[in-house]
């Protein structure tokens, strides 16, 4: 079975590519599916307490899925908020399409 990292990281992965390469003018189907997507990933994600934290955090701060750009910020700073409760550093959202999109691939 994959760890709570190994799982985070990949996870992380397709969640940010998949916000990177969301359309930057969503139509409104899109747009539904993009929220129900999240939403059952957070009913589902496979690590009961990342997963109680994270559907606490969307409770709190509701997805975004008015374009690329909005679902982008949104998702880094959720991931933010993750980093800040593992003590990890805060990755700076300014370079979230550098990362995730137009940058090497790493
Ligand atoms: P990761 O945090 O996995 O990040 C991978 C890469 O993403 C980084 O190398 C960096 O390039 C980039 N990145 C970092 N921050 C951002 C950002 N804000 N926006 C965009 N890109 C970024 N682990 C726990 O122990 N407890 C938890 O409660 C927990 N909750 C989680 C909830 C979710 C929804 C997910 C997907 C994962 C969760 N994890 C949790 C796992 C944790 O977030 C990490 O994935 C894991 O600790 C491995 O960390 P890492 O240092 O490899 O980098």
């Amino acid at each position: 079975p994959a760890d709570v990292k190994t799982l985070g990281r990949h996870t992380w992965t397709l969640l940010h590519t998949m916000a990177a390469y969301y359309p930057e003018k969503p139509e409104k189907k899109q747009q539904e599916s993009m929220k129900t997507f999240f939403e059952s990933f957070s009913e589902h994600y496979p690590c009961w307490f990342c997963k109680n934290d994270f559907k606490k955090d969307m409770a709190e701060n509701p997805i975004d899925v008015t374009s690329r750009e909005t679902l982008s910020e949104w998702l880094c700073r959720r991931h933010n908020k993750v980093n800040e409760k593992l003590g990890k550093k805060q990755f700076d959202c300014s370079k979230v399409f550098e990362r995730w999109m137009t940058g090497p691939a790493n």
